[in-house]
């Protein structure tokens, strides 16, 4: 006797938006203060008057910002990957 086949749900994956993004600020930063401006969950300016991460790493809850403070740093000091 055949049953019939079953189609079984696929539960799906989603990684879209899942991947931490890597942060750096490098050494090309002129300390305008506008990325802890941006993002201050993210980037604050150190006591050498340039800008540093709080973590190497963000979720997908900072990423947007953290990609607008990269997008609009002047010198291009933000690396994000
Ligand atoms: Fe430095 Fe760029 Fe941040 Fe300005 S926006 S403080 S230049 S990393």
């Amino acid at each position: 006797m055949n049953k019939p086949r079953q189609t079984g749900h696929t539960v799906g994956t989603n990684i879209k938006g899942g991947i931490p993004m890597q942060v750096h600020v490098n050494g090309e930063c002129i300390g305008c203060g506008m990325c802890a401006s941006v993002c201050p969950n993210e980037f604050f300016m150190t006591d050498g008057g340039t800008a540093a991460a709080f973590s190497p790493e963000v979720g997908p809850d900072l990423a947007d910002q953290v990609q607008a403070a990269a997008d609009g740093c002047p010198v291009s000091a933000i690396e994000v990957r």
